[in-house]
């Protein structure tokens, strides 16, 4: 018989129809007389009452049905007499597909998240984890659709780069070289030209530079594929291997930037809302219960807009006030996350658009305002993750950006085709890129990042 999806079976009034579903055993309890399972097939976080009269089955069946287990049971859809469900299933015939030993580790309810980390094998087949990667599904979807529907192409960089210009330091180097008997110069240098590449090469940072030539010929482009990091960072919102949506845009300014990056995410909260309901309400009970007040509280505000310089006397002043920070506060700086934090949730109370940083700590590629000391970008700050976008207006202009680049003295031997933008019909641009974990955490309501991505990438973490 044709099996049915439990998310299915559950929303059917065809009662007392024949029916089969599989899927794994939560639960059972009961009486001598009659057994009540609670299997879960993974399409919805709810699970399906079978019930069983016991002297209809083989005792040894009936002992094998154990939490973990995996069964097809075909019976008759009834309506319900139990409060808290309207249908359930009457068993004609059960067939134990796998058996599960009580050393099952996803026996026990309640295990903490760290547990869960080194099961990760398992952890999908838990309440929390289902409804993470059900939205975390639903999240690549109404990005794609978001996009699709405002007249931007899918585009797809590559993941291998020969370009060190962005991430010196925090690169995954790609080779097939023998690391075994390596070959150096008299300067002790490797000699790449025998490489597959025939030079040296990397995992991606970013797909922006690459996506900047897509804009620039599509007129709106996006990217959304893994990116690697090399960077020793052991904190709860950075993995070295994450995947990142970038939207590049031909004639945007920092406003229009700025427009899209708060309608784009509102977008993917109102579609985590509208379609993930069950699984929302489920971490709002169990994980967070400011979640969905969250979520609501973003989509009905403006994001705050503010200049970088009017952010730091605002954290000067809460210093003046007695606040106190971990780093000390002066412009110029970096924020760390807990200025970012201060400024979002004690502050303003708000996600703030933080823009116009000095130019010394962004990147090279952002156009250079009039006052020759600060530069067009904006990160999204939210609350709880701090920033969950970093974009900027590019520069356009070939005799400051080249002036940009001599002065920091980025390699940009391999770069002459990213030049070439500037060179031939170059146009007023941005973009930005948006972390796709960090936007799963803040749907999720989930504190670890490696708690929203199937199998997660740290360092010194590759199982799985
Ligand atoms: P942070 O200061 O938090 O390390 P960043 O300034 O390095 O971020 P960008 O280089 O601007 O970040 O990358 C764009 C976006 O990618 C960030 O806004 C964030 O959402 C995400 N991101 C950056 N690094 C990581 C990481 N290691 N793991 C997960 N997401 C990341
Ligand atoms: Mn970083």
């Amino acid at each position: 018989m044709k099996r049915t999806k439990i998310i299915d079976i559950l929303k059917s009034t065809d009662f007392d129809q024949k029916v089969c579903v599989k899927g794994w055993v939560r639960t059972k309890r009961g009486s001598k007389a009659v057994n009540f399972i609670a299997l879960n097939d993974g399409s919805t976080i709810k699970n399906v009452q079978v019930v069983a009269d016991v002297e209809k089955f083989d005792p040894e069946l009936i002992k094998q049905i154990t939490t973990g287990a995996c069964l097809s049971v075909e019976g008759i859809l009834v309506q319900s007499q139990g409060a808290g469900q309207s249908s359930e299933i009457q068993a004609t015939d059960i067939v134990l597909l796998g058996a599960c030993g009580s050393d099952y580790p996803m026996q026990k309810k309640g295990q903490s998240f760290e547990y869960m980390r080194q099961h990760a094998h398992l952890r999908l087949r838990t309440n929390t984890f289902g409804a993470v990667m059900r939205i975390r599904h639903n999240m690549a979807m109404a990005i794609h659709r978001y996009f699709h529907e405002h007249g931007f192409y899918y585009f797809n960089t590559p993941i291998i780069t020969a370009s060190d210009c962005e991430g010196a330091g925090e690169m995954f180097q790609v080779t097939t070289k023998n690391l075994y008997d390596l070959k150096k110069d008299e300067e002790g240098k490797i000699d790449y030209s025998d490489d597959f590449f025939g030079k040296m090469t990397s995992l991606t940072v970013s797909g922006q530079l690459e996506g900047e030539l897509g804009a620039t010929a599509l007129g709106a482009i996006y990217t959304f594929g893994p990116t690697f990091r090399a960077e020793n960072s052991n904190t709860p919102r950075h993995l070295a291997e994450f995947w990142m949506i970038e939207p590049e845009v031909a004639f945007y300014d920092i406003n229009d930037n700025m427009d899209l990056a708060e309608d784009f995410i509102k977008y993917c909260v109102r579609w985590a809302l509208d379609n993930c309901q069950d699984d929302l309400e489920f971490l709002n009970k169990m994980i967070d219960n400011t979640l969905l007040e969250r979520l609501h509280f973003v989509l009905e505000h403006d994001f705050v807009r503010l200049k970088y310089t009017e952010g730091i006397s605002i954290l000067e002043e809460a210093v003046k006030n007695g606040h106190k920070f971990e780093f000390p506060v002066s412009w110029g700086m970096d924020l760390a996350s807990e200025h970012e934090r201060y400024l979002v949730e004690q502050h303003f109370k708000k996600p703030v658009i933080l823009t116009d940083y000095p130019k010394e700590i962004k990147a090279f590629y952002m156009k250079l305002n009039d006052d020759g000391k600060t530069v067009r970008a904006m990160d999204v700050l939210f609350p709880q993750i701090g920033e969950i976008i970093g974009g900027s207006e590019r520069e356009d202009d070939y005799d400051k950006l080249m002036g940009r680049i001599n002065e920091l003295d980025i390699p940009m031997k391999d770069m002459w085709w990213y030049l070439d933008t500037r060179k031939f019909g170059s146009c007023p641009h941005s973009g930005f890129g948006l972390g796709f974990e960090r936007l799963i955490l803040f749907v999720t309501g989930m504190q670890n990042i490696r708690d929203v991505i199937p199998f997660p990438r740290t360092p010194k973490t590759a199982e799985f």
